[in-house]
């Protein structure tokens, strides 16, 4: 069911590609519009490049962020961690997100900066989908897992137990 270019609204088109990873065409049109949207509502006067973010959580509620930019440079934040941040605020868990989508002026799209990535994997699954759409709304999805791979999660971590059985503790009570 192809529609020409003329056809479709810009930034409104369907996308496929997302559907394999388990989001229903309607799903994939909230994603799009409100990261779209979200785009709007950036704060971005220094780089002038406005990033807007959707998040799609379990109960098929969308919290939305933009990029926060500052004066001093490194205090302003990316539009990704605005929406976890917001979502986890709100009361979403691990595992609570079923896909996020992210929208910038460019193209071919950009993809989530290394530190959205990591921020990404505290909360999501490696099989999540990561919906990046261009200035004409046409995306790329890609998986978390593919984005971050040999990743470093909260699992990652040893256990109070673990650490109390590292070797060189022991070695040390030998000593005594
Ligand atoms: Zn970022």
């Amino acid at each position: 069911m192809a529609t020409t270019p003329t056809q479709a609204k810009p930034g409104h088109a369907r996308h496929d590609t997302a559907l394999i990873h388990g989001l229903s065409s309607a799903d994939v049109q909230k994603l799009s519009e409100m990261s779209i949207e979200a785009k709007a509502r950036a704060y971005c006067p220094y780089s002038l490049f406005r990033v807007g973010c959707s998040i799609l959580l379990k109960d098929g509620s969308i919290v939305q962020g933009a990029n926060v930019e500052n004066a001093a440079y490194p205090v302003g934040t990316c539009a990704e961690r605005v929406a976890i941040g917001t979502a986890v605020v709100q009361g979403a868990k691990k595992g609570d997100f079923r896909a996020i989508a992210v929208a910038t002026d460019i193209t071919p799209p950009a993809s989530p900066c290394g530190m959205c990535r990591q921020f990404i994997r505290e909360f999501c699954e490696l099989d999540m989908p990561i919906l990046m759409y261009d200035k004409n709304g046409k995306s790329v999805v890609m998986t978390l897992g593919q984005l971050l791979p040999m990743s470093f999660g909260p699992e990652k971590l040893l256990s109070t137990d673990q650490i109390a059985l590292e070797p060189h503790q022991e070695s040390r009570h030998e000593e005594n």
